[in-house]
């Protein structure tokens, strides 16, 4: 008995590997072309960090005219979910990351590396293990999981590294015949891999984010195939980012101790390992501690939360850039009409360490991205929102036309307003110019420095009697005021009254405040202008009739 004759006894119905050596051949891109995945397991969550790889992934493909696709790692089906890939999907498509190939939906995909799920690759997995026991270099373990244990717990009272290696791999060192005569006989068993390495030899790696690493070799035989005949990641990863022509494995860099094993069986297969770049985590600030962003602890963990609050696709993505490359916000500010494709990421200039998210900043840079849209841009997305996740808010925006010039005011103009990061805050940002919500509001009328009765009584009547008609220009309007504030015996001016504090009690500016106050229950809107144009003049009589109640 021989290898041979082993591996036809465990495998006897596999293909050849040249089959799928031919079958999926090197891809025919231009020079320097990435080719990267997104390989999730079909848990139906997607972590932010699984976004913020996904997001770098598809952005160093468009940079190189490369390949991003989507593979559905499925191996460990315990921690399968129903839809759980359509989840992961959807998630995607929400982010507009789109990949060019890999799984669809549950159980279509495109693109001609595929089968994209795991699962369904379990023949080319023990095409593989067939061929590396042929050669000696896997072989069959019978240990049974109590055997593993009572060897880890050996080792652990004798303090030796845990595993199954050297001395501790009982079954590496079986004759051929003895395992024949047990897989004849019915024993069951896993495959494991017949690992070259030496702890006591080193390795150089070097990472394209965490620069050159040494580690020691791997000397663990890891199980190849596991009794439900499925891969471990391990050996998967290796055989599908061979036959799929990957070029960078792009992950988390919690695999970064993996990476001996993976370049081990890399060579053992005969073939060039791809590029690797460990990405650091996203972490949070927990009351001064720094933690990664957890699923059971944190909302923003879930890519879907953003969703949910309303905010913008296009904003987490600039922030996640931001996080990526620092340079970012620098190239942003020089290039603040630019869509944020234009930016060239580098893998090199990612932070080794984990950068911390900031919800602050993130809603900044939702302020800033809404400030871009157009008005009828604003609409479309607040609808959209709206129509999921708040039935007031798009009975509000049922007329368009209205709601067109509410999202309008200072838009357009080279300093936008930013004064919405995200749609869940639309509805508290432009209640007041609906009548019904602001009349049934029961908020109190914040004055400020002019707050006597009489005064605002005398303020409010006559700058309707004589200092405003809804046909002024801003200008006239704007020397209305003034002259309103002049008649009060206040200062027309801020200057003027800064150089004579005695002379005057208040000036144009508190006069302002009072019909903004009167006009919306709030001291901070925008333009006032603006919103009076809009009210017009018989609906601002009306909210200064309230006021003065
Ligand atoms: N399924 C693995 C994970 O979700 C993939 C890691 C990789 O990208 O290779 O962590």
């Amino acid at each position: 008995m021989d290898y041979k004759e082993l591996a036809n006894l465990i495998f006897p119905e596999v293909k050849d590997i040249s089959y799928y050596e031919e079958r999926y051949p090197e891809r025919e891109l231009k020079e320097g072309a990435i080719v990267t995945r997104f390989a999730p397991s079909p848990t139906g969550f997607v972590h932010i960090g699984g976004l913020y790889q996904s997001l770098i992934a598809r952005k160093l493909t468009e940079q190189t005219e490369g390949v991003f696709f989507l593979r559905i790692e499925d191996t460990d089906q315990k921690r399968e979910v129903e839809n759980g890939i359509t989840g992961i999907v959807n998630a995607l498509k929400d982010f507009r990351i789109i990949p060019d190939e890999g799984m669809i939906s549950e159980s279509e995909e495109k693109g001609k590396y595929g089968p994209y799920k795991q699962s369904l690759r379990k023949d080319i997995y023990q095409a593989y293990a067939k061929y590396l026991i042929e050669q000696g270099k896997a072989y069959p373990c019978f240990c049974t999981p109590e055997e593993v244990e009572a060897i880890r717990a050996k080792q652990e009272v004798a303090k030796i590294r845990p595993g199954y290696y050297g001395v501790w791999a009982k079954c590496r060192n079986h004759t051929v015949e003895e395992m024949a005569e047990r897989i004849k006989k019915g024993e069951s068993y896993i495959i494991r891999f017949k690992s070259p390495g030496r702890e006591d030899r080193k390795i150089k790696h070097h990472d394209l984010i965490k620069g050159n690493v040494d580690f020691p070799e791997n000397d663990q035989d890891i199980v190849i195939i596991k009794a439900d005949g499925l891969p471990t990641y391990h050996f998967a990863h290796a055989i599908d980012d061979h036959l799929m022509r990957t070029t960078h494995v792009i992950r988390g860099d919690e695999w970064l101790s993996s990476v001996p094993l993976h370049l081990q069986l890399f060579h053992e297969l005969g073939w060039k390992a791809p590029k690797y770049a460990h990405i650091a985590p996203i972490m949070k600030n927990d009351n001064g501690n720094k933690r990664k962003l957890s699923k059971r602890k944190d909302v923003e963990a879930a890519v879907s939360y953003y969703e949910e609050e309303g905010i913008p696709e296009e904003a987490v993505k600039e922030y996640l850039l931001n996080i990526a490359n620092s340079s970012f916000e620098n190239w942003r500010r020089a290039n603040s009409d630019k869509s944020m494709d234009e930016f060239e990421l580098q893998l090199n200039k990612m932070s080794v360490s984990g950068a911390l998210f900031d919800m602050v900043k993130l809603l900044d840079v939702g302020k800033t991205v809404i400030s871009r849209m157009t008005a009828e841009k604003v609409y479309e997305e607040a609808y959209k929102w709206a129509k999921k996740h708040d039935k007031e808010l798009v009975n509000m925006l049922e007329d368009k036309e209205y709601a067109l010039k509410i999202f309008g005011i200072e838009r357009g103009n080279k300093k936008p307003r930013k004064d919405i990061s995200k749609w869940s805050e639309v509805k508290e940002n432009i209640e007041y110019m609906y009548d019904n919500k602001f009349y049934e509001s029961e908020e109190g009328y914040p004055y400020q420095v002019i707050n006597n009765r009489e005064d605002i009584k005398k303020i409010l009547t006559l700058y309707l009697e004589k200092y405003y008609e809804d046909s002024f220009d801003k200008q006239t309007w704007f020397e209305n005021i003034k002259e309103l504030a002049g008649e009060m015996g206040y200062a027309k001016e801020v200057k003027e009254f800064k150089a004579n504090p005695q002379q005057y009690k208040a000036h144009v500016g508190d006069v302002s405040t009072v019909l903004r106050v009167a006009l919306t229950a709030r001291t901070n809107t925008p333009d006032m202008y603006e919103i009076m144009q809009i009210l017009g003049k018989d609906r601002m009589s009306k909210r200064f009739e309230k006021a003065m109640k």
